[in-house]
């Protein structure tokens, strides 16, 4: 009875040449012609220096990780509010989340108390662009060359989205982005690590094939491969490269008709915030987004489970994310869920995101504008 989804991945028609075009070419593993081309498109397109493309953005901060040398013990400053592979990558490292709150207008980490949180042990600050608006780079990367910390960039939600004409991912030491199906450019599963420094240009590529120096061979820099380093298989499938081809071929046309699906609910909810009963997403002149995301803020708790209830009850699909890291189960194992974030409480439990995608139309749109509207009426 479902009408309308939370997310449907968009496919403009090139995905299916290329993929066809890979199977008949019989390479399918990585760094052949497509993979090749996905990092061409994002090292033009965004002025990063190297891009490397992953299985996933798990599995580029994982090598972020690696890269600014985690050892146990040593801190990590990041949000709560964040996906946990932000964490995880480099508490798999033996490091310490340090968690800081969020601001409440961007619900980005707050730059201002990021200095507070440093210490001895401080190795990384790890800002995340929620919803593909911008953290206060400038403010950070301050922050960080005083200390002298290094940043990753988590860009999953990012990609295409500009701080100050400068793309997100290509600001910190490293970023990573994703093209899991939920992200605007997708290919099921996948992801990129953006190199900014090029201190980290030859062993990302060591890291990435397995400890090994098999980049340099194929370049004929050496005349075998062996092992020199630790590392790992984060290489993705040539398939799944072909089909990001055809994604990232076509930046601005995605990002068209996701703005267009942003504009139309900023424009049909205005009445209700007008009214003051929710408001919706903030973006500072600084950052240009990507409208990853449209979310709304209710305002309570309650209110926002029961609104969930509502547009479900009418076939729409309305979700909250994420549980803050610092309330989790695996916090309390940690010893991390001392921390004291007031902003990531509250807004975290008010918080619902609307069905976005390429394909949702204005008058789909219009009809969860007009639930929403319904209900607050019923909450009178
Ligand atoms: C989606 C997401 C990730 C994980 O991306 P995958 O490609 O699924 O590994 C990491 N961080 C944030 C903020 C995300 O939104």
């Amino acid at each position: 009875m479902l009408k309308i989804p939370f997310n449907s991945p968009y496919q403009t028609g090139s995905e299916q040449t290329y993929v066809l075009d890979c199977l008949s070419r019989n390479a399918i593993a990585s760094e052949g012609l497509y993979t090749k081309r996905c990092a061409n498109i994002l090292e033009k397109s965004f002025g990063i220096a190297k891009v490397l493309l992953t299985p996933s953005c798990t599995a580029a901060l994982e090598m972020a990780a690696i890269l600014c040398d985690i050892v146990p013990g040593d801190e990590v400053i990041l949000p709560s509010y964040t996906f946990v592979s932000t964490a995880n990558a480099f508490v798999l490292r033996g490091a310490k989340p340090v968690f800081v709150d969020i601001r409440p207008d961007t619900l980005n980490i707050d730059e201002t108390k990021i200095e507070a949180a440093i210490t001895q042990r401080t190795k990384v600050i790890c800002p995340v662009h929620y919803a593909g608006v911008a953290c206060e780079m400038d403010s950070i990367m301050a922050i960080a060359r005083k200390h002298r910390l290094m940043v990753v960039e988590d860009a999953a939600q990012g990609v295409n989205a500009f701080y100050k004409g400068r793309a997100l991912g290509s600001i910190g030491h490293l970023g990573t982005y994703s093209f899991h199906e939920t992200k605007n450019y997708v290919c099921g599963e996948g992801g990129a690590l953006c190199i900014n420094d090029e201190r980290f240009f030859e062993r990302s590529e060591i890291i990435r094939e397995k400890g090994t120096n098999r980049s340099q061979f194929i370049r004929g820099v050496v005349d075998k491969y062996t092992w020199v380093d630790t590392g790992s298989s984060f290489l993705p499938s040539e398939i799944a490269c072909a089909f990001l081809a055809g994604q990232l071929e076509n930046l601005e046309p995605i990002n068209d008709q996701r703005r267009r699906v942003f504009e139309t609910y900023n424009r049909e909810l205005s009445t209700l915030f007008e009214q003051g009963k929710l408001r919706g997403p903030r973006i500072p002149t600084d950052c240009k987004p990507n409208y990853h995301m449209y979310y709304i803020l209710l305002e309570s708790q309650p209110v926002r489970d029961a609104l969930m209830q509502h547009l479900r009850s009418q076939g729409i699909l309305a979700v909250f994310h994420y549980i803050p890291l610092h309330r989790s189960p695996f916090a309390t194992t940690l010893g991390s869920n001392h921390f004291h974030l007031p902003y990531t409480d509250d807004l975290s439990g008010r918080l619902l995101r609307l069905p976005l995608y390429a394909s949702l139309t204005d008058d789909q749109c219009r009809s969860i504008v007009q639930a929403i509207g319904a209900f607050s009426q019923s909450m009178q």
